[in-house]
Parts: C-alpha cells; structure tokens; sequence
C-alpha cells in the first residue's frame, strides 16, 4: 500500500510503499477514504510528542470502508467507519472500571502507537471503530474532522459546564466545530484568533460568533468559560484574566508551551483551570448523534497523500480555514 510515513521526528514524511497491514482477530481491515489532519499529527511530525514507534504512519481521524470485517463481526464487510485517536484500552485498570477509559494506563492511540491513516489501508480494533451518520449527510471529507476535533473539542465543551458567553482561543479545526454546537445550545460564543487574523474573525463570525478579536485583546464582557485550542500557554493567563467569577479555563490540546505564572489575584473567586485527556467511546458516540441535529457544517481543505507534509506546513502556518483532510 502507499502511505505517508514518519521516518524520524523533525523530518519531512515521505511517501512510500508498505506492506499491506494484517488485522487480528479483533481487527478490521479497511480501506481508508480520507482521514482528517489533526495538530496532534504536527506536535508528533515536530517532535514534541514522541511517536511510539518509527516508522510511524499518522492519522488518527480515518473514515475507512471495512474490507476484511472482525472475527466478532463487529462492523461488517463493507460498512463506513470511523477511527478515533482512542485505538485501544485494557478493560481493566482503575480509569477502565470506571468509565474513564481516556485516562487508562495502557492506551494506545491511533497514528501514535498504532499506524494511523495516511495510508490506503488501516487495521483498527473493531471494538474502537465509531459508527458514522449516514453518508447523505456527511460525506467522507466532511465527516473526517468530527473524529478528534469535533468530539475531544465536545468533551471540552462539556467541561465548561452551562457557561453562557464562551471564550474559543485558536480558531482552527476544533473551534469551528465547537463554535456552532454551542451556538445550537443557545451560549455566547466570543473568538480568538491570532492578532490581525481578519480572515479567522470574520470566518467565526459566520458561524455565529458574536464577537471576534485577537488573543490579547479583552472581551467585551467577562466569560464564563475558555476554551483553549492554541497550543500556546502564554494564552492560559490571558484567558483567566477574561473570566467572570467561578469561570474555567479548559485547555483542549495534548501539547502545549510553558505557562507563564500569574498572580493568585486572577484565579481567586472560584475560577478554575483544567485540562481534557483524549475521548472515551461514549464521547464519540453522543457527539456523533449529536453533530447531524445541529448541523455541524465543516469547512474543509483536501489534500493527497503525497501532499502529507505540504498540509502539515500549512496547518503550522495558518493557512487554511477550518480543517485539513487527506485523500488516500
Ligand atoms: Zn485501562
Ligand atoms: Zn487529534
């Protein structure tokens, strides 16, 4: 098979021929239709999470046609599936029993420790492949990106409780998903984008946002929670600087700088700050039932496989709307 492959942290992917991938008993052999761009993908590329293995295939947003179904028949030859960045748990730790399985000690992930989907095939756990909506409301391109940065960007959401006017800092693939579920659940949403970014305001402004500005500016009126999609920490002082009392601050990325400190004054009176690990099946599954009734529309870039490295430049540089989506 072709695929986009990882030789080395720091070094450009390179397209190349593999041996085609063999499932287990428990796996799915499939056919990858496209497969969502994530900046996961970029902080594993940049070497700033490390890959657990080399080389590595990425990709952990994988709407893939079952070629070879599991030995359980869990998704049946020829069914549409989707990939998460959740690839497989134990069933057995602490986090496992308790409905947590996003914290499981022994996880794997898609496109980190399990090739992903920058590639024409995948094998992926059945038990951890997402039924999908139906393909007459969410094609392949359409439908890849609710794979991480719609559903981890949900369990952010939620972790901002019934917040009415919600702060999105970095307005890129997640947000722009984000922003209209909480726009369908009747909050305020107010977006920050790079300073000068005209084109990402007005972009989060057709989505609904009532308010857009530069990440250092000052919202018109205190949040009550702040989403942060950046992978920059200087952002999570300025963002608790924002909030009303008893606000929160969610930090959605799995990678991110240094956090500068900042005096106990702006954390005082309740607020909070706290981080998002990963998805559960259960995220995936309501997120996916939800996404059809808001209507999430995506705005999305495509790419082809051999282009891997060429969408990673431009996911780093800003230079695209929305999200990125590999072709296979
Ligand atoms: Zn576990
Ligand atoms: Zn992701």
């Amino acid at each position: 098979m072709r695929a986009s492959v990882l030789d080395a942290p720091g070094r450009p992917l390179r397209t190349a021929t593999l041996p085609d991938p063999v499932p287990g008993p428990d796996d799915v052999l499939l056919h990858v239709r496209a497969c969502g761009i994530c900046r996961t993908d970029l902080h594993l590329r940049d070497g700033e999470l490390d890959p657990g293995h080399l080389p590595l295939v990425l990709g952990h947003q994988l709407v893939g046609e079952v070629l070879v179904a599991d030995a359980s028949g869990t998704h049946a030859r020829g069914a549409r599936v989707g990939v998460p960045w959740l690839g497989w748990t134990c069933g057995t730790c602490r986090y496992c029993r308790s409905g947590r399985e996003n914290l499981c000690e022994r996880a794997r992930f898609t496109g980190k420790d399990r090739d992903g989907g920058y590639a024409e095939l995948a094998v992926a756990d059945a038990r951890f492949c997402l039924p999908l909506p139906p393909e007459a409301d969410y094609p392949d391109v359409q439908v890849a990106p609710l794979l991480c940065g719609g559903l981890i960007g949900y369990r952010a959401l939620r972790m901002a409780g019934d917040a009415e006017r919600l702060g999105l800092y970095g307005f890129g693939s997640a947000a722009h998903m984000i922003c209209q579920v909480a726009v369908h659940e009747g909050r305020r949403v107010f977006a920050f984008t790079r300073a000068g970014d005209a084109g990402g305001q007005a972009f989060s402004r057709e989505l609904g946002a009532v308010w857009a500005g530069g990440s250092e500016e000052a919202p018109p009126e205190p949040l009550d929670a702040a989403l942060i999609f950046a992978p920059a920490g200087a952002l999570v002082p300025i963002a608790l600087r924002a909030l009303a009392p008893g606000g929160t601050v969610v930090c959605a990325g799995i990678h991110m700088s240094d956090i500068p400190s900042f005096p106990y004054e702006d954390l005082w009176r309740e607020r909070s700050i706290r981080s998002v690990a990963n998805l559960t099946r259960a995220d995936g599954a309501a997120f996916l039932a939800l996404a059809p009734r808001v209507p999430v529309r995506t705005t999305v870039t495509t790419y082809e496989l051999a282009q891997a490295e060429h969408a990673l430049s431009d996911l780093r540089a800003g230079a695209f709307e929305g999200a990125a989506v590999l072709l296979p």
